[in-house]
């Protein structure tokens, strides 16, 4: 099945000049979305992690049934804010200003084989950032998983994990 035939292209969105992939067509359709979760699971099983992390927010879509299949469970990685508890939190640099990224304290053991999701890979900024964290934490972060990789952006040469990505535009 080709995935990139559900991928709907939005132009001028969020900003003019960006074209926005939109992943909304793909999880509409059953069997796209069953086809893409399969493709997933199998790239992410050799990386045997102990537990998935989603980003805020379309990598908890891809993470929880991934988690699911896998029977690993999974945890959130987000915007300040909206976790309860204690929680430990990541500042990094955008093109203009600056971003916070938020996990919850006690969401992962020292040591534990993590793994990241996401919807997207564009510059690797974002993924970044979120292994930036998961270390800080104490997780072994070994490896991310996207559907989608911009591979213009050069995102995955800013990452020190392997990423295995199902869907790239050129
Ligand atoms: P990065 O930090 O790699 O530049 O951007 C990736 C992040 O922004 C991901 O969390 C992703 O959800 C979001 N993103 C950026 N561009 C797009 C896009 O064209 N389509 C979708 N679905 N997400 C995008």
């Amino acid at each position: 099945m080709d995935l990139k035939q559900h991928i709907r292209h939005v132009p001028d969105f969020p900003k003019p000049g960006i074209l926005f992939y939109d992943i909304s067509t793909l999880i509409a359709h059953g069997g796209a979305w069953k086809e893409t979760v399969n493709r997933l699971v199998t790239a992410v099983t050799p990386m045997e992690p102990e537990l998935l992390v989603g980003i805020e927010s379309r990598g908890f879509l891809v993470a929880a049934p991934l988690a699911y299949l896998m029977g690993t469970g999974f945890t959130m990685v987000r915007k300040r804010g909206k976790l309860p508890g204690g929680t430990i939190h990541h500042v990094y640099d955008l093109e203009y200003g600056q971003d916070v990224v938020e996990i919850q304290a006690d969401a992962i053991r020292p040591g534990q084989r993590v793994v990241v999701l996401d919807d997207l890979l564009a510059t690797g900024g974002t993924l970044h950032a979120a292994v930036d964290l998961l270390r800080k934490v104490g997780a072994n972060v070994v490896g991310a998983a996207c559907i989608v990789e911009l591979t213009f952006l050069g995102g995955r040469d800013r990452l020190d994990i392997p990423v295995n990505t199902l869907v790239s535009y050129d």
